[in-house]
Protein backbone atom coordinates (compact mmCIF):
# COMPACT_ATOMS: atom_id res chain seq x y z
CA UNK A 1 0.00 0.00 0.00
CA UNK A 2 1.10 3.57 -1.43
CA UNK A 3 1.50 5.61 1.79
CA UNK A 4 0.50 8.72 0.35
CA UNK A 5 -2.96 7.47 -0.23
CA UNK A 6 -3.82 7.25 2.89
CA UNK A 7 -5.54 10.57 4.84
CA UNK A 8 -4.66 11.07 8.24
CA UNK A 9 -7.84 9.04 9.79
CA UNK A 10 -7.11 6.16 7.47
CA UNK A 11 -3.33 6.39 8.93
CA UNK A 12 -4.74 6.50 12.29
CA UNK A 13 -7.15 3.73 12.21
CA UNK A 14 -4.23 1.11 11.08
CA UNK A 15 -2.17 2.41 13.97
CA UNK A 16 -5.08 1.15 16.25
CA UNK A 17 -5.14 -1.71 14.14
CA UNK A 18 -1.15 -2.51 15.05
CA UNK A 19 -2.37 -1.52 18.94
CA UNK A 20 -0.24 1.84 18.31
CA UNK A 21 -0.52 4.98 20.22
CA UNK A 22 -2.53 7.39 18.26
CA UNK A 23 -0.29 10.39 18.12
CA UNK A 24 1.95 7.97 16.31
CA UNK A 25 -0.08 8.04 13.41
CA UNK A 26 0.69 11.90 13.74
CA UNK A 27 4.27 11.64 13.78
CA UNK A 28 4.41 9.61 10.77
CA UNK A 29 1.98 12.30 9.01
CA UNK A 30 4.36 15.18 9.97
CA UNK A 31 7.22 13.61 9.04
CA UNK A 32 5.90 12.71 5.30
CA UNK A 33 4.09 16.05 4.88
CA UNK A 34 6.54 18.79 6.89
CA UNK A 35 9.36 17.05 7.52
CA UNK A 36 9.16 15.51 3.74
CA UNK A 37 10.77 12.14 4.93
CA UNK A 38 10.97 10.02 1.84
CA UNK A 39 11.63 6.39 3.81
CA UNK A 40 10.82 5.18 6.67
CA UNK A 41 14.66 5.07 8.44
CA UNK A 42 14.28 8.70 8.00
CA UNK A 43 11.69 8.77 11.28
CA UNK A 44 14.17 8.78 14.35
CA UNK A 45 11.50 9.85 16.23
CA UNK A 46 10.04 6.24 16.35
CA UNK A 47 11.01 2.75 17.71
CA UNK A 48 12.78 0.32 15.13
CA UNK A 49 10.20 -1.85 15.32
CA UNK A 50 7.45 0.76 14.47
CA UNK A 51 9.96 1.43 11.34
CA UNK A 52 10.43 -2.03 10.13
CA UNK A 53 6.40 -2.47 10.23
CA UNK A 54 6.17 0.55 8.14
CA UNK A 55 8.60 0.04 5.65
CA UNK A 56 7.22 -4.17 5.53
CA UNK A 57 3.52 -2.75 5.21
CA UNK A 58 3.57 1.03 3.11
CA UNK A 59 5.52 1.51 -0.12
CA UNK A 60 7.44 5.13 -0.09
CA UNK A 61 8.48 5.25 -3.46
CA UNK A 62 5.34 5.13 -5.76
CA UNK A 63 7.33 5.49 -8.80
CA UNK A 64 11.01 5.47 -9.84
CA UNK A 65 12.26 8.36 -11.89
CA UNK A 66 13.14 7.61 -15.74
CA UNK A 67 14.77 10.41 -16.19
CA UNK A 68 14.94 14.27 -15.99
CA UNK A 69 15.46 16.99 -18.21
CA UNK A 70 16.51 20.78 -17.53
CA UNK A 71 15.74 23.47 -19.82
CA UNK A 72 19.11 25.31 -21.34
CA UNK A 73 17.61 28.35 -19.07
CA UNK A 74 17.70 25.70 -16.11
CA UNK A 75 14.42 27.51 -15.38
CA UNK A 76 12.27 24.40 -15.78
CA UNK A 77 13.10 20.27 -14.80
CA UNK A 78 10.74 17.32 -16.30
CA UNK A 79 10.65 14.33 -14.86
CA UNK A 80 9.72 11.18 -16.12
CA UNK A 81 8.20 9.13 -13.76
CA UNK A 82 7.85 5.46 -14.14
CA UNK A 83 4.51 3.85 -12.24
CA UNK A 84 4.77 -0.02 -10.24
CA UNK A 85 2.72 -1.29 -13.65
CA UNK A 86 5.00 0.15 -16.14
CA UNK A 87 2.18 3.38 -16.83
CA UNK A 88 4.62 6.72 -17.22
CA UNK A 89 4.38 10.24 -15.93
CA UNK A 90 5.47 13.64 -16.09
CA UNK A 91 5.77 16.19 -13.98
CA UNK A 92 7.34 19.76 -14.30
CA UNK A 93 8.47 22.24 -11.83
CA UNK A 94 9.25 25.94 -13.10
CA UNK A 95 10.68 28.72 -11.44
CA UNK A 96 9.84 32.02 -12.13
CA UNK A 97 10.83 35.34 -10.55
CA UNK A 98 14.89 34.64 -10.12
CA UNK A 99 16.12 38.06 -12.08
CA UNK A 100 19.70 36.86 -11.11
CA UNK A 101 19.66 33.38 -11.88
CA UNK A 102 18.09 34.24 -15.53
CA UNK A 103 18.60 37.62 -17.09
CA UNK A 104 15.96 37.90 -19.21
CA UNK A 105 12.81 37.83 -16.84
CA UNK A 106 9.37 35.81 -17.33
CA UNK A 107 6.29 37.69 -18.87
CA UNK A 108 3.85 37.73 -16.62
CA UNK A 109 2.25 35.01 -15.13
CA UNK A 110 -1.09 34.03 -14.92
CA UNK A 111 -3.63 36.56 -12.76
CA UNK A 112 -4.18 33.81 -10.71
CA UNK A 113 -1.09 33.65 -9.37
CA UNK A 114 0.42 37.51 -10.24
CA UNK A 115 -2.08 38.21 -7.29
CA UNK A 116 0.71 36.64 -4.75
CA UNK A 117 3.20 39.02 -4.49
CA UNK A 118 4.26 40.05 -8.28
CA UNK A 119 8.06 39.55 -9.20
CA UNK A 120 8.73 36.89 -5.82
CA UNK A 121 10.95 33.97 -6.34
CA UNK A 122 7.96 31.58 -7.50
CA UNK A 123 8.29 27.51 -7.58
CA UNK A 124 5.48 26.39 -9.35
CA UNK A 125 4.72 22.67 -10.07
CA UNK A 126 2.77 21.11 -13.17
CA UNK A 127 1.57 17.88 -11.67
CA UNK A 128 -0.13 15.26 -13.30
CA UNK A 129 -3.28 13.27 -12.44
CA UNK A 130 -3.89 10.61 -14.97
CA UNK A 131 -1.40 8.37 -17.53
CA UNK A 132 -2.84 9.44 -20.39
CA UNK A 133 -6.10 11.29 -21.07
CA UNK A 134 -9.17 10.38 -22.72
CA UNK A 135 -10.08 13.79 -24.23
CA UNK A 136 -8.08 13.47 -27.23
CA UNK A 137 -8.03 17.21 -27.81
CA UNK A 138 -5.98 17.55 -31.23
CA UNK A 139 -3.05 19.92 -30.07
CA UNK A 140 -2.18 17.81 -27.01
CA UNK A 141 0.20 15.36 -26.75
CA UNK A 142 -1.14 13.75 -23.90
CA UNK A 143 -4.36 13.76 -25.77
CA UNK A 144 -2.94 12.17 -28.71
CA UNK A 145 -1.20 8.95 -26.14
CA UNK A 146 -4.94 8.18 -25.64
CA UNK A 147 -5.61 7.25 -21.93
CA UNK A 148 -4.06 4.32 -19.52
CA UNK A 149 -5.26 4.88 -16.62
CA UNK A 150 -6.08 7.14 -13.27
CA UNK A 151 -3.50 7.92 -10.80
CA UNK A 152 -4.41 7.28 -7.48
CA UNK A 153 -4.50 9.99 -4.63
CA UNK A 154 -0.91 9.07 -3.46
CA UNK A 155 0.33 9.28 -6.65
CA UNK A 156 -0.64 12.53 -7.44
CA UNK A 157 0.51 13.93 -4.06
CA UNK A 158 3.76 12.12 -4.30
CA UNK A 159 4.63 14.40 -7.69
CA UNK A 160 4.38 17.31 -5.22
CA UNK A 161 6.37 15.64 -2.65
CA UNK A 162 9.08 14.55 -4.94
CA UNK A 163 9.35 17.94 -5.57
CA UNK A 164 8.79 19.49 -2.46
CA UNK A 165 11.97 17.00 -1.20
CA UNK A 166 13.87 18.08 -3.78
CA UNK A 167 13.53 21.93 -3.30
CA UNK A 168 14.33 21.51 0.44
CA UNK A 169 17.48 19.96 0.12
CA UNK A 170 18.22 23.48 -1.85
CA UNK A 171 16.60 25.08 0.76
CA UNK A 172 13.41 26.48 -1.23
CA UNK A 173 10.18 25.53 -1.20
CA UNK A 174 7.14 24.75 -3.02
CA UNK A 175 5.22 28.26 -3.81
CA UNK A 176 1.89 27.18 -6.34
CA UNK A 177 0.88 24.08 -7.89
CA UNK A 178 -0.95 23.53 -11.23
CA UNK A 179 -3.35 20.09 -11.89
CA UNK A 180 -2.31 20.93 -15.76
CA UNK A 181 -0.13 17.97 -16.64
CA UNK A 182 -0.90 14.82 -17.93
CA UNK A 183 -4.80 14.00 -17.54
CA UNK A 184 -8.09 15.55 -17.14
CA UNK A 185 -8.74 16.25 -12.99
CA UNK A 186 -12.13 16.25 -13.61
CA UNK A 187 -12.37 12.93 -15.01
CA UNK A 188 -10.61 11.95 -12.29
CA UNK A 189 -12.01 13.85 -10.07
CA UNK A 190 -12.73 11.79 -6.43
CA UNK A 191 -8.79 11.21 -6.24
CA UNK A 192 -8.24 14.71 -7.08
CA UNK A 193 -9.95 16.19 -4.69
CA UNK A 194 -8.42 13.82 -1.64
CA UNK A 195 -5.09 14.78 -2.97
CA UNK A 196 -6.18 18.65 -3.16
CA UNK A 197 -7.23 17.50 0.60
CA UNK A 198 -4.40 15.88 1.65
CA UNK A 199 -1.65 18.74 0.45
CA UNK A 200 -3.86 21.24 2.00
CA UNK A 201 -3.87 19.48 5.28
CA UNK A 202 -3.64 21.94 8.40
CA UNK A 203 -1.88 19.48 10.54
CA UNK A 204 0.44 17.95 7.44
CA UNK A 205 2.12 19.93 4.35
CA UNK A 206 -0.08 22.94 4.72
CA UNK A 207 -0.78 24.09 1.01
CA UNK A 208 -2.97 26.52 0.63
CA UNK A 209 -5.84 26.21 -1.42
CA UNK A 210 -5.80 29.41 -3.31
CA UNK A 211 -1.90 28.36 -4.34
CA UNK A 212 -3.46 25.32 -6.02
CA UNK A 213 -5.06 25.00 -9.53
CA UNK A 214 -6.95 22.45 -11.29
CA UNK A 215 -7.32 22.92 -15.18
CA UNK A 216 -10.17 21.41 -16.72
CA UNK A 217 -11.25 20.67 -20.07
CA UNK A 218 -15.00 21.86 -19.52
CA UNK A 219 -16.64 18.42 -17.80
CA UNK A 220 -19.98 20.36 -16.99
CA UNK A 221 -21.30 18.61 -13.91
CA UNK A 222 -17.79 18.62 -12.77
CA UNK A 223 -17.54 22.61 -12.46
CA UNK A 224 -20.73 22.38 -10.36
CA UNK A 225 -19.92 19.76 -8.40
CA UNK A 226 -16.45 21.77 -7.55
CA UNK A 227 -18.64 25.05 -7.48
CA UNK A 228 -21.15 23.59 -4.52
CA UNK A 229 -17.76 22.08 -2.57
CA UNK A 230 -16.72 25.53 -2.02
CA UNK A 231 -12.99 24.81 -2.21
CA UNK A 232 -10.95 28.08 -2.30
CA UNK A 233 -8.95 26.42 -5.25
CA UNK A 234 -8.41 28.10 -8.42
CA UNK A 235 -10.29 27.50 -11.42
CA UNK A 236 -9.16 27.38 -15.04
CA UNK A 237 -11.13 26.09 -18.18
CA UNK A 238 -9.39 25.46 -21.29
CA UNK A 239 -12.01 27.07 -24.11
CA UNK A 240 -9.61 27.40 -26.90
CA UNK A 241 -12.53 28.46 -29.26
CA UNK A 242 -15.74 31.08 -29.23
CA UNK A 243 -17.79 29.23 -31.90
CA UNK A 244 -19.38 25.28 -31.37
CA UNK A 245 -18.15 24.48 -34.23
CA UNK A 246 -14.64 25.35 -34.42
CA UNK A 247 -14.01 24.05 -30.94
CA UNK A 248 -15.79 20.58 -31.83
CA UNK A 249 -12.66 20.46 -34.75
CA UNK A 250 -10.03 20.86 -32.31
CA UNK A 251 -11.65 19.18 -28.72
CA UNK A 252 -13.91 16.67 -29.00
CA UNK A 253 -15.41 16.73 -25.56
CA UNK A 254 -17.11 19.80 -26.97
CA UNK A 255 -20.02 17.34 -28.50
CA UNK A 256 -20.41 16.62 -24.89
CA UNK A 257 -20.25 19.79 -23.12
CA UNK A 258 -20.17 22.72 -25.94
CA UNK A 259 -19.34 26.12 -24.94
CA UNK A 260 -22.65 27.65 -24.20
CA UNK A 261 -22.98 24.75 -21.57
CA UNK A 262 -19.90 25.28 -19.90
CA UNK A 263 -20.28 29.11 -19.91
CA UNK A 264 -23.15 28.57 -18.32
CA UNK A 265 -21.22 26.39 -16.03
CA UNK A 266 -18.71 28.79 -14.86
CA UNK A 267 -21.42 31.60 -14.54
CA UNK A 268 -22.53 29.09 -11.71
CA UNK A 269 -19.05 28.66 -10.09
CA UNK A 270 -18.26 32.47 -9.72
CA UNK A 271 -21.92 33.21 -8.23
CA UNK A 272 -21.81 29.97 -5.98
CA UNK A 273 -17.85 30.89 -5.19
CA UNK A 274 -17.53 34.51 -5.78
CA UNK A 275 -14.14 33.51 -7.28
CA UNK A 276 -12.90 34.31 -11.02
CA UNK A 277 -12.75 31.67 -13.34
CA UNK A 278 -9.62 31.66 -15.92
CA UNK A 279 -10.21 30.71 -19.26
CA UNK A 280 -7.31 29.23 -21.31
CA UNK A 281 -6.80 29.57 -24.86
CA UNK A 282 -3.54 28.35 -26.80
CA UNK A 283 -3.22 30.46 -29.68
CA UNK A 284 -3.13 29.01 -32.88
CA UNK A 285 -1.46 30.29 -36.14
CA UNK A 286 -4.80 31.38 -38.22
CA UNK A 287 -7.16 29.18 -36.23
CA UNK A 288 -8.10 30.56 -33.33
CA UNK A 289 -6.45 34.26 -33.17
CA UNK A 290 -8.14 36.74 -35.27
CA UNK A 291 -9.39 40.14 -33.64
CA UNK A 292 -12.45 39.08 -34.75
CA UNK A 293 -12.53 35.84 -32.10
CA UNK A 294 -11.46 37.96 -29.68
CA UNK A 295 -14.60 39.68 -29.65
CA UNK A 296 -16.69 36.88 -30.36
CA UNK A 297 -15.02 35.60 -27.53
CA UNK A 298 -15.41 39.00 -25.24
CA UNK A 299 -19.11 39.09 -26.38
CA UNK A 300 -19.19 35.30 -24.84
CA UNK A 301 -17.94 36.15 -21.36
CA UNK A 302 -19.58 39.74 -20.91
CA UNK A 303 -20.52 39.85 -17.30
CA UNK A 304 -18.67 37.45 -16.30
CA UNK A 305 -15.64 37.36 -13.23
CA UNK A 306 -13.35 36.33 -15.12
CA UNK A 307 -9.71 36.09 -17.28
CA UNK A 308 -8.51 34.77 -20.30
CA UNK A 309 -5.17 33.42 -19.72
CA UNK A 310 -4.12 33.29 -23.86
CA UNK A 311 -0.45 31.41 -24.72
CA UNK A 312 0.85 30.82 -28.18
CA UNK A 313 0.67 27.15 -29.16
CA UNK A 314 3.45 24.41 -28.10
CA UNK A 315 4.21 22.30 -30.74
CA UNK A 316 3.46 18.40 -30.77
CA UNK A 317 4.30 15.71 -32.85
CA UNK A 318 0.80 14.92 -33.60
CA UNK A 319 -0.93 18.12 -34.94
CA UNK A 320 0.24 20.67 -37.76
CA UNK A 321 -1.00 23.94 -36.44
CA UNK A 322 1.85 26.87 -35.60
CA UNK A 323 1.97 29.11 -32.94
CA UNK A 324 0.46 32.78 -33.17
CA UNK A 325 3.13 35.03 -33.43
CA UNK A 326 4.22 38.01 -30.60
CA UNK A 327 2.41 40.52 -32.73
CA UNK A 328 -1.10 38.65 -33.26
CA UNK A 329 -0.51 37.85 -30.05
CA UNK A 330 -0.42 41.52 -29.06
CA UNK A 331 -3.48 42.17 -30.91
CA UNK A 332 -5.64 39.08 -29.59
CA UNK A 333 -5.04 40.45 -26.18
CA UNK A 334 -6.21 44.14 -27.03
CA UNK A 335 -8.90 43.06 -29.06
CA UNK A 336 -9.90 41.47 -25.99
CA UNK A 337 -9.20 44.27 -23.80
CA UNK A 338 -10.98 47.17 -25.46
CA UNK A 339 -14.09 44.72 -25.07
CA UNK A 340 -13.59 44.47 -21.16
CA UNK A 341 -12.13 41.29 -20.71
CA UNK A 342 -9.04 40.97 -19.17
CA UNK A 343 -6.02 39.13 -21.16
CA UNK A 344 -2.81 37.41 -20.18
CA UNK A 345 -0.10 36.67 -22.58
CA UNK A 346 1.94 33.81 -21.34
CA UNK A 347 5.65 32.93 -22.09
CA UNK A 348 6.24 29.56 -23.68
CA UNK A 349 8.14 27.30 -21.44
CA UNK A 350 10.26 24.58 -20.95
CA UNK A 351 9.61 24.26 -24.87
CA UNK A 352 13.07 22.84 -25.56
CA UNK A 353 12.67 20.10 -23.62
CA UNK A 354 8.97 19.21 -24.40
CA UNK A 355 7.44 20.72 -20.80
CA UNK A 356 5.39 23.13 -21.84
CA UNK A 357 1.93 23.31 -21.93
CA UNK A 358 0.47 20.42 -23.82
CA UNK A 359 3.31 19.13 -24.68
CA UNK A 360 3.21 16.32 -21.89
CA UNK A 361 3.62 12.57 -23.28
CA UNK A 362 5.78 10.40 -21.17
CA UNK A 363 8.18 9.96 -24.44
CA UNK A 364 11.62 8.29 -22.70
CA UNK A 365 13.45 9.79 -25.80
N1 LIG B 1 -6.76 18.41 -19.07
C1 LIG B 1 -6.72 19.70 -18.50
C2 LIG B 1 -5.39 20.04 -17.89
C3 LIG B 1 -4.14 19.60 -18.60
S1 LIG B 1 -3.77 20.45 -20.09
C4 LIG B 1 -7.13 20.74 -19.53
O1 LIG B 1 -7.20 20.42 -20.70
O2 LIG B 1 -7.43 21.86 -19.14
C5 LIG B 1 -3.21 22.04 -19.52
C6 LIG B 1 -3.44 23.17 -20.50
O3 LIG B 1 -2.60 23.04 -21.65
C7 LIG B 1 -4.86 23.20 -21.05
O4 LIG B 1 -5.36 24.52 -21.05
C8 LIG B 1 -4.67 22.71 -22.46
O5 LIG B 1 -5.72 23.10 -23.30
C9 LIG B 1 -3.35 23.32 -22.80
N2 LIG B 1 -2.70 22.74 -23.97
C10 LIG B 1 -2.81 21.50 -24.45
N3 LIG B 1 -2.04 21.34 -25.53
C11 LIG B 1 -1.40 22.52 -25.73
C12 LIG B 1 -0.45 22.97 -26.68
N4 LIG B 1 0.01 22.17 -27.63
N5 LIG B 1 0.00 24.24 -26.57
C13 LIG B 1 -0.46 25.06 -25.59
N6 LIG B 1 -1.34 24.69 -24.66
C14 LIG B 1 -1.83 23.42 -24.73
FE1 LIG C 1 -6.52 15.93 -22.03
FE2 LIG C 1 -6.18 18.48 -21.32
FE3 LIG C 1 -4.67 17.37 -23.24
FE4 LIG C 1 -7.24 17.87 -23.71
S1 LIG C 1 -5.64 19.38 -23.30
S2 LIG C 1 -6.16 15.99 -24.21
S3 LIG C 1 -8.11 17.43 -21.71
S4 LIG C 1 -4.69 16.81 -21.10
Amino acid sequence: MLIYDLDIAALEKIFNEWNEPAYRAKQVWQGLYQHLYSSPDQFSNLPNSLRSRLAEEFTFAPFTVRTYLDSSDKSTRKTLFQLPDGNLVEAVLMRYGDPADYPSPPSPLPAAEGRRGEGKKRRTLCISTQAGCAMGCVFCATGQMGFKRNLSSGEIVAQAMYYAQMLKEQGETVTNIVFMGMGEPFHNYDNVMAAVDRLNNPDGFKFGARRLTISTVGLVPQIKRFADEGRQVNLAVSLHAADNDERLAIMPVNKKYNIDEVIEACKYYVERTRRRVTFEWALIDGVNDSPEIARQLASRLKGLLCHVNAIPLNPTQGYIGGATNRARAAAFKQALENAGIPCTIRMRRGIDINAGCGQLAAYTT
